[in-house]
C-alpha cells in the first residue's frame, strides 16, 4: 500500500489525514496516510526514516518544517522556490525528490470557487511571512492590476516584493494604504486571528473591499471575518477551502487524480463546527 505523511510541530491538530483518505475514496484508491510529529531538531532525520520504505510515495510538511524541506529535496518547482518553502514532497520515478509549494494554488482555487474574480483585480495581502510569500506568484499568474503587500513590519513586506520582479507588486506600511484606490479583494496572511486580533488596517480600506479572506479557520467565523462582515464586505471567506485545495493539489502531483473538493470541504466544515 502507497503510504503518505503530514510532518509537522506540532501536529495533532492536523486534517490532512481525514482529507486525503476521502481523496483517496474518490479516486478508488489505497493508502495510508499519517500524522509524524517531527523532534523540533529531528526533522530531516524523520524525513529520511520514512522515505527508507520503498512504498513512501510522498509527504506534507507543515510548520515549522516548510524551509527545511525545501533544503532537503533535489529539485524544486517554481512556486517552491519563490516561497523558498515546500509542503509537498514527491518521490520521483527515479527515486530523487521533488519538493512543490501547493498553498498558493489552494488560495486561488478557493478565492474562484467563490466566484470572486482576480484578473484585472486590486488585491491587497495583508501579512509577510511564510504564507504570504507561498502566494505571491500563484496571485499574480492570476494577472491582478495590483497586488499590493502589507505588514506591520514594512521591511518584510518590502523584501517579499523584491523577490518577484512584477510592475504590478508593491508594498507599503499600514499607514500608506491610499483608502481613494479601493481593493477589490483583502486576503489576511497574517496569524493575527489566532490571537483573536485584527491587524491594523483602516476601516475604510477594509469596508470597500468586494471579498475579504483569512487564512485562519476555526469552528466559527475569525474575529477579522466577523470584523469584514459588520463593515458590510459582500463576500467573506475562511482558509477551510483554501487547507483543502492545496491538499488536492498535493493528492494530483503524487497520484496524477485531481480529486474534487466540494464535498470533502463541507465534511470538514461540518466535523470542524462540532468540534469545541
Ligand atoms: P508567520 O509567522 O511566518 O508570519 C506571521 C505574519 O503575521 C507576519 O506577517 C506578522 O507580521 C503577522 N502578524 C502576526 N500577528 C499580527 C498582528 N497582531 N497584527 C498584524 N500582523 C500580525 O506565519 P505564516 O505566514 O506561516 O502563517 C500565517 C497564518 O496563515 C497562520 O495563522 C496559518 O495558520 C495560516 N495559514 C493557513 C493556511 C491554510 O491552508 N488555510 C496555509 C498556511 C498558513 P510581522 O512580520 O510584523 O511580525
Amino acid at each position: 500500500m502507497d503510504k503518505y505523511a503530514v510532518f509537522g510541530n506540532p501536529i495533532a491538530q492536523s486534517k490532512s489525514p481525514q482529507i486525503h483518505q476521502a481523496f483517496a475514496a474518490q479516486c478508488n484508491a489505497q493508502l495510508s496516510y499519517q500524522k509524524i510529529l517531527a523532534p523540533k531538531h529531528g526533522f530531516t532525520q524523520a524525513l529520511t526514516e520514512f522515505f527508507s520504505d520503498p512504498c513512501a510515495k510522498g509527504c506534507n510538511v507543515t510548520l515549522p518544517f516548510k524551509q527545511q524541506a525545501a533544503d532537503w529535496v533535489d529539485q524544486l518547482s517554481d512556486s517552491a522556490r519563490l516561497a523558498g518553502a515546500v509542503n509537498t514532497i514527491i518521490r520521483l520515478p527515479d527515486g530523487s525528490f521533488a519538493g512543490d509549494n501547493t498553498d498558493g494554488a489552494g488560495l486561488v482555487n478557493d478565492i474562484l470557487a467563490h466566484a470572486v474574480a482576480v484578473k484585472g483585480k486590486r488585491i491587497l495581502l495583508i501579512g509577510a511571512g511564510g504564507a504570504a510569500r507561498g502566494v505571491i506568484a500563484p496571485l499574480l499568474a492570476q494577472q491582478p492590476s495590483a497586488l499590493v503587500i502589507v505588514n506591520r513590519t514594512k521591511t518584510k513586506a518590502i523584501e517579499l516584493a523584491s523577490l518577484v520582479e512584477s510592475a504590478n507588486l508593491s508594498a507599503m506600511s499600514f499607514d500608506e494604504l491610499p483608502a481613494q484606490r479601493p481593493f477589490d479583494v483583502i486576503i489576511n496572511s497574517t496569524s493575527a486571528s489566532l490571537d483573536n486580533q485584527l491587524p491594523p488596517i483602516n476601516d475604510d480600506v477594509l469596508a470597500q473591499a468586494n471579498a475579504a479572506y483569512d487564512m485562519v479557520y476555526g469552528n466559527k467565523p475569525t474575529v477579522f471575518m466577523c470584523h469584514c462582515q459588520e463593515l458590510g464586505v459582500p463576500v467573506v471567506m475562511d482558509g477551510l477551502g483554501m487547507l483543502v485545495g492545496q491538499a488536492a493539489e498535493s493528492f494530483r502531483l503524487w497520484r496524477g487524480c485531481k480529486p474534487y473538493t466540494t464535498a470533502v470541504l463541507t465534511d470538514l466544515r461540518q466535523a470542524l463546527k462540532s468540534e469545541q
